[in-house]
């Protein structure tokens, strides 16, 4: 943590990029601190706002295409989530953003956009849409619980060798219809088609970000409403 007081949470372009409540993934990260004592407070980067490379740990959420695009552009001008991430600043990039942190995507009309490269992967159209509950298994060291969310995209991911899978699907599409992996992972950012938002339904993965910005290991929490609503959702995407 830069600052030793506060944990700053960057909210990356939440004006283009948050559908399904995305935005709700840096409440999580701000509550979950706050209940373990540790100050934390959300930092809103907007288009109008150059990306600062100076916080804590990152969010960004899904959009549709358009949006998507200029989330890319910005966050090429500004390339402050980058020079973050080669420091280790945990970065949480949920359905649109796995793309846009990717080499390239395409997006639904057949155009290719460059993306931002943090990310060793590239997404295409799939003939169908990806769309329903997503059930899947952790592959990523220090994670154990079920993962749970909803997935909606047409764009199709394949990882190349800098980055492994997040999870191994068990129901649903995850990256890429057929596949059946989800997400990517390169150094410190975690990429996945997640929604829910993620971290309200996966609270062991906002604890693996929160304890890499802190820097050390923070306890689980004893919720057991939340372990409910797991529960429920995890059997409603198996049915
Ligand atoms: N526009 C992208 C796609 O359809 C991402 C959609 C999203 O973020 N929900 O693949």
């Amino acid at each position: 943590m830069a600052d030793t007081s506060t944990l700053r949470i960057g909210l990356v372009l939440g004006d283009v990029m948050g559908t399904y409540g995305d935005g709700g993934n840096a409440l999580v990260l701000r509550q979950r601190a706050l209940m373990r004592g540790i100050d934390a407070e959300i930092v809103q980067i907007t288009l109008d706002d150059p990306v600062p490379d100076s916080l804590d740990v990152y969010t960004l959420g899904g959009a549709e295409d358009y949006a998507q695009r200029l989330a890319t552009r910005h966050l090429l001008r500004y390339p402050g989530l980058q020079r973050a991430a080669e420091r280790g600043a945990p970065v949480l990039a949920i359905c649109a953003a796995i793309q846009v942190l990717g080499h390239w995507y395409e997006t639904s009309a057949g155009e290719r956009v460059e993306g931002i490269s943090m990310l060793d992967l590239t997404t295409s159209p799939q003939g169908k849409r990806s769309i329903g509950e997503l059930v899947a298994e952790p592959i990523l060291d220090g994670l154990t619980d079920t993962l749970t969310g909803f997935e909606n995209h047409r764009g199709g991911t394949v990882l190349g060798p800098g980055s492994k899978p997040l999870s191994r699907v068990s129901a649903g599409d995850g990256n890429k219809a057929g596949d059946r992996f989800d997400g990517a992972v390169t150094g410190s950012v975690i990429g996945t088609y997640l929604h829910g938002p993620a971290l309200a339904r996966n609270p062991q993965l906002a604890d693996h970000l929160l304890s890499q910005a802190v820097g050390s290991q923070l306890p689980p929490l004893d919720l057991p409403e939340i372990d409910r609503l797991r529960r429920e959702r995890i059997a409603a995407g198996r049915r």
